[in-house]
């Protein structure tokens, strides 16, 4: 059985490269197996939708059911961010740089989490150790991805391990130009006009399990917050209707990454709770917190402080 390797929902670019890079790998190594995404190419989130493009590489598969399939996760092992049915798909391998999350396994698997910014700088470890060559197009999407997930080295999850594999991946990419590259990412991540609100709340977006409540949190990367001023209201109503879902909070990072700070907006049954999860108070529905740019770093660590988690 061909092996599907996946990334988490509402993927990012290391979702998605990763599950290219690690399915590349895997062929390499002797198990057959492709990359696959939880989104159509139509809807994906136009960063990873124009280094697609720009490195020449496919567009993953779509996979919404892994029932009856062998599972390989890369980027996440949290089932609430699993395509349907993974708690009873055979998951044979996971590459991941987020806190272990509730995927079990019947069997030993090759489990690989290490504690740096980004999953690309995992994989690059794994083909250097395994004497396994990376395809140019392929080092140049890990190369984007941990750019993205480090935003440019700037955020606190970014570790001198992230740097060595940009410094690596480079020269196998053949791309010079780093700063270059990371301000064409921004410029397509951040693009807002004429996207519905709640494609906007959904672009990088995960729930959590807190002590039984469900929150959501969304982040967008800004290269200024002025770029959505004009759409706040929109974006309201649109966390408004996912928190009607049944979620106990809804939450939105507006990071603006030149500035490296983020304007939190809130929506929760508790928001004292929230308040005092992030040490400030809300003028309305947001507060701006400084230095705040890690949705798994800075982000979900005091929201499950504040929880009891
Ligand atoms: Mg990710
Ligand atoms: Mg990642
Ligand atoms: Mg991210």
């Amino acid at each position: 059985m061909t092996v599907c390797v996946v990334g988490h929902s509402s993927p990012d670019t290391d979702s998605v490269t990763s599950a290219i890079a690690f399915a590349a790998y895997l062929n390499a190594t002797g198990t057959e197996a492709k990359a696959c995404m939880q989104t159509t190419a139509a809807d994906l989130n136009p960063e990873s939708a124009m280094l697609l493009e720009r490195f020449g590489l496919a567009a993953p598969e779509t996979i919404t059911d892994a029932a009856g399939k062998q599972i390989a996760l890369v980027d996440f092992s949290d089932l609430a961010q699993g395509p349907a049915n993974l708690a009873s798909a055979e998951v044979v391998a996971i590459v991941d740089h987020h806190k272990i999350g509730d995927v079990t396994t019947n069997s030993p698997i090759l489990f690989r989490a290490e504690p740096v910014g980004c999953t690309g700088t995992v994989l690059n470890k794994m083909f250097k150790e395994a004497g396994v060559a990376i395809p140019k197009a392929v080092a140049s999407g890990m190369l984007a991805a941990i750019l993205s997930d480090t935003v440019n080295f700037k955020s606190p999850t970014c570790t001198d391990a992230d740097k060595a594999a940009v410094a690596e991946l480079k020269v196998v990419a053949g791309i010079e130009d780093t700063e270059e590259l990371f301000m064409s990412m921004l410029k397509a991540k951040s693009s807002v006009d004429g996207v519905p609100a709640k494609d906007l709340l959904f672009r990088d977006y995960k729930d959590f399990d807190m002590k039984g409540n469900k929150v959501g949190v969304g982040q967008l990367e800004l290269a200024t917050l002025d770029q959505v001023a004009d759409i706040r209201e929109d974006l309201l109503a649109a966390m408004q209707a996912v928190k009607a879902e049944g979620r106990h909070s809804v939450l939105l990072m507006l990071t603006d990454v030149v500035k490296e700070g983020t304007d939190l907006v809130v929506l929760s049954d508790d928001t004292a709770l929230i308040e005092g999860a992030f040490g400030s108070k809300l003028e309305g529905t947001s507060m701006y917190v400084p230095g705040m740019m890690s949705r798994k770093k800075q982000t979900i660590p005091n929201l499950q402080k504040a929880f009891g988690c």
